[in-house]
């Protein structure tokens, strides 16, 4: 079972910001900014591509959610992204939304 599949299964201790039938949401590990929320499905997905493919009402949900938390982090400006692919910076193989606030940022991105 990936790292993503076992949080959202709940074998680890990771505390949910937000959390529904669908998605939740909980802090990175090693955040990039002040805010660094990590927005997942429940159901496993090797990337965004897969997830739009087979359950684009989920995609859509993703970012619904990552728009309410930056209203609850008061966050002036944020920005939402994917690492999709290795050469990208992905990293986990659970498709995952990035929402990270609370500084500026670059563009165009390192
Ligand atoms: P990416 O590099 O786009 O695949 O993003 C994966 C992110 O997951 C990285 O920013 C990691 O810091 C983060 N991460 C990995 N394991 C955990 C974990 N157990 N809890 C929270 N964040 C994690």
């Amino acid at each position: 079972m990936c790292i993503f599949c076992k949080i959202a299964a709940g074998e680890l201790t990771t505390q949910f910001l937000y959390e529904d039938d669908r998605v939740l949401a909980f802090r990175d590990l090693d955040p990039q900014a002040p805010t660094h929320i990590l927005i997942i499905p429940r159901t496993h997905h090797a990337d965004v591509e897969e997830l739009a493919a087979r359950e684009p009402e989920t995609l859509s949900h993703l970012f619904v959610v990552a728009e309410e938390l930056a209203r609850v982090e008061g966050l002036t400006g944020h920005r939402t992204l994917f690492n999709t692919g290795s050469s990208a910076g992905q990293s986990v193989f659970h498709a995952h939304l990035h929402l990270l606030g609370g500084r500026p940022f670059a563009w165009p991105p390192g």
